[in-house]
C-alpha cells in the first residue's frame, strides 16, 4: 500500500519553476489519488504555461515512480478553466473532505448547443455502441456532433472510432480527433490504458468537466446548461432494467429529463420487450430496440460504426428513428 504522506513529500520535492515552491505548496496538485500500488493527480496550470510545465509533469511522474510500492503512475497536465480560477480550490476542498465534486453548471461548454448523455445503470450493455452510432445518426441529420467518452474506468471510444494518440492543444484548448465526421474526445486518449482506472472521484469529474469545456467542439454561439437530456440504454433482462430505473431516478433527482429508453441486444438470447414495458412503467418514451447483431460488435471492435460506414443499412435505419426521437425530445 502506497503511503499518502510519502507521495505528498515526493511531490513537494519537485519545484514549481514559476513560484519556486514545491508542487503541493504551489497548489498545483489537484485530485490526488493514492490507492494500492497507484498514484495519480492532475497538474493544473495556466493555459499559456502548458509547455513550461511538461517537464514538471515528467519530473513528478518520475518522483512518484521512484517511491517504493508504486507501480502505476498517472500525472495529467491540465489547464485551468480560464474564466473560473476558483474551480481549482473548490475541487481541492472537495478532495480534502473525501467527496467527489460533480461538474457544476458554470462549467458548461462554450459553443455547444445541446448536451446529451447516453447512460446505463451498468457496464457492458452497449452504452458506447449506442453513443457512437447515435452520434453518427445525428450527424447524418446534418448536425455537427461531438462525442465525449466519460467512461473513466474503461474508455472504449478510441477503439470504437478507430482513433488514437494524444490530442493536440491550440491556445490552451484541446483539438478533438475527427473520425467518421464526428469530433471525439476520450479519457483513453489522455492516459495509457492501464492508468484510466486511477481516475476516481474528484479527479474523474475534473477530467470530464475539462474535456467537456476545453475541447473545441464547434462554433455555435449559445452555451446552455451542461446536460439537456439523457438517453438510457438497457438490455431486456430484469437485472439490467433495475439499473436503468436507478439511472432514471438519478437523472430525475438532478433535474435532467430522460428522453427515453433504448433496448439493446434485444432478441432470443436476452429476451425482448422488457425495456418497452419498463419505459411505460416509468412514463418515459421508448426509443426503440437494437438486435444482438454481429455487425454492431465487429464494427465497434474495428473502429467502424455501422451507422457511419453503412448509412443505408438496417442498423442505420434503426438509429435514424432513435435520432429523430432524440432531436424531438431535445426541442425546447
Ligand atoms: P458499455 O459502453 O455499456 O460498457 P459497449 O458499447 O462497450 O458497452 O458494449 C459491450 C460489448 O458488446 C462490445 O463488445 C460491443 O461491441 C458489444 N455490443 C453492444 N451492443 C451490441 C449489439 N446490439 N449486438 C452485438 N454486440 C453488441
Amino acid at each position: 500500500m502506497v503511503d499518502r504522506a510519502a507521495v505528498l513529500a515526493a511531490l513537494e520535492a519537485v519545484i514549481d519553476p514559476i513560484s519556486g515552491q514545491g508542487l503541493v505548496s504551489a497548489g498545483l496538485v489537484q485530485g490526488l489519488v493514492v490507492a494500492e500500488d497507484r498514484a495519480g493527480f492532475a497538474l493544473e496550470v495556466a493555459r499559456d504555461r502548458v509547455a513550461t510545465y511538461a517537464p514538471v509533469r515528467d519530473a513528478a511522474e518520475a518522483a512518484l515512480k521512484a517511491l517504493p510500492g508504486v507501480t502505476r503512475v498517472s500525472v495529467v497536465l491540465t489547464t485551468e478553466a480560464a474564466p473560473q480560477p476558483r474551480t481549482a480550490s473548490l475541487s481541492r476542498a472537495a478532495v480534502d473532505q473525501g467527496r467527489p465534486k460533480a461538474p457544476v453548471a458554470t462549467d458548461r461548454p462554450a459553443h455547444v448547443r445541446r448536451v446529451l448523455a447516453v447512460a446505463s445503470g451498468k457496464g457492458g450493455v452497449g452504452k458506447s455502441t449506442v453513443a457512437v452510432n447515435l452520434a453518427a445518426a445525428l450527424a447524418a441529420r446534418g448536425l455537427s456532433v461531438g462525442v465525449l467518452d466519460a467512461d473513466v474506468y474503461g474508455p472504449s471510444l478510441p477503439t470504437m472510432l478507430g482513433i488514437g494518440g494524444q490530442p493536440a492543444y491550440e491556445d490552451g484548448a484541446i483539438v478533438p480527433h475527427l473520425a467518421h465526421g464526428l469530433k471525439a474526445m476520450s479519457v483513453g486518449l489522455l492516459t495509457k490504458a492501464d492508468d484510466a482506472m486511477i481516475w476516481r472521484g474528484p479527479m474523474a469529474s475534473q477530467a470530464i468537466t475539462q474535456m467537456l469545456t476545453q475541447t473545441r467542439w464547434g462554433t455555435a454561439e449559445a452555451p446552455l446548461d451542461i446536460l439537456d437530456g439523457a438517453v438510457i440504454v438497457s438490455t431486456p433482462q430484469e437485472v439490467a432494467l433495475a439499473d436503468a430505473r436507478r439511472a432514471h431516478t438519478l437523472f430525475q433527482r438532478v433535474g435532467v429529463p430522460t428522453l427515453g429508453l433504448i433496448e439493446n441486444m434485444s432478441g432470443p438470447i436476452f429476451g425482448r420487450g422488457g425495456a418497452q414495458a419498463e419505459a411505460q412503467r416509468l412514463a418515459i418514451p421508448f426509443l426503440g430496440d437494437l438486435p444482438l447483431d454481429a455487425a454492431l460488435r465487429e464494427g465497434g471492435d474495428a473502429g467502424r460504426p455501422p451507422v457511419a460506414v453503412d448509412p443505408a443499412g438496417v442498423i442505420a435505419d434503426r438509429f435514424a428513428v432513435i435520432a429523430a426521437l432524440v432531436v424531438e425530445g431535445l426541442k425546447p
